[in-house]
């Protein structure tokens, strides 16, 4: 995933404009419970102010993802925007050689870049959807696919109405 800014290097001001996509499976998300299931696709704004490259991105792809609750696996769209700074490895101040992304010559493979970002914005906990019943943890079924009966004898008093209204259904 390279992209040249041969065209706003020497222009202050200047900015271009990129678009990308490419083949992230390679990339290891860390688990085996999520995998990249589309190619990436990046939007990238590169704006010379001079001191460096301010950068506004844009990420769009889809995982592949287990839910934590029902395990099922299911297609997970992620979609972020993120702000970078680039700068030429001689022109760096102390700050920017530490946070930017250094270039040494005009062409530059963000590939390492992009997935920084999209691990950072991975959420904490996949969960298929909001409603999600999991497993019952008595018989191992899907919740979502096969209601059973396993602990209705012990409910959970605020349940327990519930409970009583569905088995004289
Ligand atoms: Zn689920
Ligand atoms: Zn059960």
């Amino acid at each position: 995933m390279k992209v040249n800014v041969a065209e706003v290097r020497y222009s202050e001001g200047e900015s271009v404009h990129f678009e990308l996509m490419e083949d992230f499976s390679s990339f290891d998300l860390g688990t085996e419970a999520l995998s990249f299931h589309a190619p990436v696709h990046v939007q990238l704004q590169v704006n010379n102010t001079n001191k460096a490259m301010l950068v506004y991105g844009n990420i769009q792809t889809e995982l592949k993802a287990t839910c934590g609750r029902c395990l099922e696996t299911y297609v997970y769209p992620l979609s972020l925007s993120f702000q970078d700074e680039w700068v030429f490895r001689a022109q760096a101040t102390e700050d920017l050689l530490e946070s930017a992304l250094l270039l040494d010559k005009d062409e530059v493979d963000i590939k390492e870049r992009i997935f920084e970002q999209i691990v950072l914005a991975l959420p904490m906990k996949f969960i298929c959807s909001a409603e999600c019943q999991g497993l019952c943890p008595t018989c191992g079924a899907n919740r979502n696919l096969t209601p059973c009966h396993c602990g209705e004898d012990n409910l959970n008093p605020r349940f327990a109405a519930l409970g009583k209204w569905q088995s004289n259904d």
